[in-house]
């Protein structure tokens, strides 16, 4: 519902050249203010908000269906929505305890 990247809202462009399915992420990114950002967490119940140095770099995506919270296109996502949350330094936001087998505590 609301997702931070590396990338800039004036270099949405960049996009399509820089990243893995960049054509398709730059196309599905709307570029969110962070107090839009965070009405969004609140109202979708994740617990977190961004910072304010976080603005210019939070989005939404145009594939998030809100009436049934699924991806639109689910089977034809970009990679890093794949990855998630194993690409995430902290792991998954909402604590789940996903994690990739290669950091899997025993
Ligand atoms: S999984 Fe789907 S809805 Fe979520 S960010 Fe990726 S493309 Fe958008």
């Amino acid at each position: 519902m609301a997702f931070y990247l590396d990338t800039p809202h004036e270099r949405i462009d960049e996009m399509r050249e820089t990243l893995r399915d960049g054509e398709v992420i730059a196309a599905m990114v709307v570029p969110l203010s962070i107090p839009e950002a965070n009405e969004r967490l609140e109202r979708f119940g994740t617990g977190r908000m961004y910072e304010d140095d976080c603005e210019g770099h939070v989005y939404a995506c145009r594939n998030f269906d809100e009436a049934t919270r699924l991806c639109k296109i689910y089977e034809d996502r970009p990679e890093m929505c794949r990855a998630y949350p194993a690409s995430c330094a902290g792991g998954c936001e909402f604590s789940c305890g996903y994690a990739p087998e290669s950091n899997a505590q025993r």
